[in-house]
């Protein structure tokens, strides 16, 4: 039997076909007809099958470290969260998330926090990847929206990747790009990242800009093209607002192209290349990822990309457009329900006019706070000081993946109730769980995903838990029936949450009368046979557009009150954690290409393995050199948040004076290689997205 569903990994959310006989996923194959990967699979992608199996799963609920009932640990969740909030009100309940949830999980979970126990403070893992992308769209265009789609990328002229190493971290992506290229050879290719990647393999230019310089080059971009008269006066004039600010604000620095090469680190004849072509091209595609949000100053970094689209015209058109992608697969679902701290439901923020008061009635909420709780990293500070009394972290391991991640592990050891929601046996958050619920995987659950071009699409549920192993929405649900909620959570199935999800869309959009853009209304009447036949699909999805829609502002209308972008003034900042005599190289963080978030998966497959075998750390021979450290030999980088003793790789690729580490490793693996533990937790002032590409570090050999 085959069986069609999406890979589990990154954001370009592949289709995958699943092979299943005798009950067993026997071998995976990219689904042709998915648009995302039209039968293209990455490794990781290709591996899946590989990592499945009982072993190392969570077989059982428990409480207190004693195995119990699914009644019994139910009735614990919900008599320990109902005696936090009787003696300290639902502001000490928080709920951490991620982006590996459906959304149909995710919408459950947020529904349970926000409208019944009363607490803002639900945020996720996707704080940590995508947040300052999501403020920079919301900032520029009133809503959160990507307003490209990957075949763009195959129609753009120009296609500039900037803190985005897509050969490994979106590889599907990265052989779309490639094929487009052999396909044209006119399309060029500008990549842009310290370090010197797989992904310069198709680069027709490369600038390997200074860490942390990123919203200097743009802001000069912007002074370039309005010094060459390339600017689209009528775009400006009928759709934007802002440009003069935004163009004073890039003037505030020196815009001579030796100047802003000198503050990049760039060849000056480069950097004139790369403004010509993004000058002189309209269809212009800018790709950016994490080099760009993981900053302390990242959502600048993101309007300072979108300002440079804006005042070309280079967005709404086949080919062109400032394009967000994002890590997780469904980082993007997450956003859609109001999975974030910052956020109420449904893309509305507590803010937006009438929208307390369309949830309330909506969810016929008892409890709706009246606005935005703690994001991640200040949410685990509360933790720490003792502000929040109890904590239910779903699908994530905090403990590896959360800057200064030592004090994460300080912050759950304090916290009188943590509860994990997890589907693998052995992780690092779980040794500082109370109740530990085991919970269904990948090719066991059911439900929606969107990938980076607001494609959602299905995951199927192909074989069953293993042991007593339950849904992430049906534990949800059970907990809201046990607190007394059954009426307001009586789901039976996924479907019955999606529907009601988009239900909700569509009033949403008409909050307020301004557009919210994010309204797949017209899937609202979905049943059973039609939620499981349902093919993937890009939002808005309305009864103007039931088929979806491929482009957003193709008429210049953006989901603001006057329906005009907003170009925003962009003020460089340098990154918080600064290198000193002490701390002198600056740590970069990031994936490879064969592992997933902290391995607990993708680490069950040997031959993902054989790629990057242990954690290591990337170093400039120089640096290599001044510290005694050999290649291949073992290296210790430490600094006062903790340290981490890894393998050395010497090579000029990195650039001097920087460092690299993985993200992946954690305890299960080798608990010295948690690059988390050397990065402090700055974070974006308008995103609350941690600093995790700029931290510094001392060497020395182990
Ligand atoms: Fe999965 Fe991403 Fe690879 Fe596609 S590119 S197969 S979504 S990991």
């Amino acid at each position: 039997m085959q069986q069609h569903t999406t890979c589990p990994y990154c954001g370009v959310g592949c289709g995958v076909t699943a092979t299943i006989e005798d009950g067993v996923m026997t071998g995976v194959e990219g689904d042709r007809e998915h648009p995302a990967n039209y039968g293209r699979l990455c490794v990781k992608g290709s591996a899946l099958h590989e990592t499945l199996g009982d072993h190392g799963r969570l077989l059982a609920p428990r409480v207190d470290g004693r195995e119990v009932s699914w009644d019994d640990a139910l009735a614990s969740v919900a008599n320990r969260l109902t005696a936090v909030r009787e003696r300290h009100g639902g502001e000490a309940i928080a709920g951490y998330l991620s982006g590996q949830l459906l959304t149909e999980d995710y919408y459950a979970a947020n529904k349970l926090f926000k409208g019944f126990l009363g607490s803002p403070h639900l945020d996720t893992n996707s704080r940590l990847c995508m947040a300052s992308a999501v403020a920079g769209y919301k900032r520029a265009f009133g809503a959160d929206a990507v307003p490209c789609n990957y075949e763009d990328l195959e129609e753009a002229e120009l296609v500039v990747l900037v803190g985005a190493n897509l050969a490994w971290n979106h590889p599907v992506l990265f052989q779309r790009l490639r094929t487009a290229k052999q396909r044209n050879p006119l399309l060029r290719v500008v990549v842009i990242d310290p370090r010197v990647t797989d992904t310069c393999e198709v680069a027709d230019l490369y600038l390997p800009l200074k860490p942390g310089s990123d919203a200097r080059l743009f802001n000069g971009l912007l002074a370039f093209q309005a010094d060459k008269e390339k600017l689209d006066r009528v775009y400006l004039e009928r759709h934007t607002q802002g440009f003069d600010a935004a163009l004073a604000a890039a003037r505030d620095e020196a815009t001579t192209l030796a100047a802003i090469a000198d503050d990049c680190d760039l060849d000056v004849e480069a950097l004139e290349t790369f403004y010509y072509w993004f000058a002189s091209q309209l269809h212009v595609v800018t790709l950016y990822s994490q080099g760009i949000n993981q900053s302390s100053s990242g959502t600048d970094k993101c309007n300072a990309i979108i300002n440079c689209h804006l005042a070309g015209g280079k967005l709404g058109l086949p080919g062109a457009g400032p394009f967000s992608i994002t890590g997780q697969p469904n980082a993007m679902g997450g956003r859609e329900v109001g999975g974030l701290a910052n956020q109420l439901a449904a893309h509305m923020d507590y803010h937006t006019p009438g929208a307390q008061a369309l949830v309330t009635e909506f969810w016929h909420a008892p409890h709706l706070p009246d606005g935005p709780g703690l994001k991640a990293v200040e949410l685990f500070k509360a933790i720490e000081r003792g502000e929040i009394q109890a904590l239910w972290i779903m699908a994530t391991n905090p403990v590896v993946s959360l800057p200064d991640a030592d004090r994460a592990k300080r912050a759950l050891a304090k916290c009188p109730l943590v509860i994990v929601s997890e589907c693998m046996a052995d992780t690092d958050t779980l040794a500082y769980a109370d109740i530990v619920l085991p919970a269904s995987s990948w090719a066991e659950k059911d439900g929606t995903v969107t990938n980076s071009e607001r494609r959602i699409s299905r995951q199927r549920g192909m074989l069953p838990p293993p042991g007593e192993a339950r849904h992430d929405w049906w534990i949800i649900t059970q907990v809201a029936r046990y607190l007394g909620y059954e009426e307001a959570f009586a789901y039976c199935h996924p479907r019955d949450i999606f529907v009601e999800h988009a239900r909700l869309s569509g009033h949403a959009n008409r909050a307020d009368g301004v557009p919210r853009v994010f309204d797949i209304s017209a899937l609202a009447g979905l049943d059973r046979a039609a939620y499981d036949a349902l093919v993937p699909i890009q939002w808005p999805v309305t009864e103007a557009a039931p088929d979806g829609t491929a482009r957003l502002f193709e008429d210049g209308c953006f989901a603001t009150p006057d329906g005009r972008a907003r170009l925003v003034a962009v003020t460089p900042h340098a990154p918080r954690q600064a290198v000193s005599g002490a701390h002198p190289l600056r740590l970069n963080s990031g994936r490879v290409r064969d592992q997933w978030h902290s391995m607990t998966r993708t680490g069950r497959a040997p031959r993902l393995l054989n790629h990057r075998a242990e954690p290591y750390v990337d170093l400039h021979p120089d640096d290599a050199e001044v510290a005694g450290v050999a290649d291949g030999g073992l290296a210790r980088l430490y600094n006062a948040h903790g340290e981490a003793r890894v393998r050395a790789r010497v090579a000029t690729a990195q650039r001097r004076g920087e460092a690299f580490m993985p993200i992946h490793w954690n305890a299960q693996f080798s608990n010295a290689g948690r690059v988390g533990t050397l990065f402090a937790a700055h974070t974006d002032p308008v995103s609350g997205q941690p600093e995790t590409k700029h931290g510094a570090v001392a060497l020395a050999p182990l």
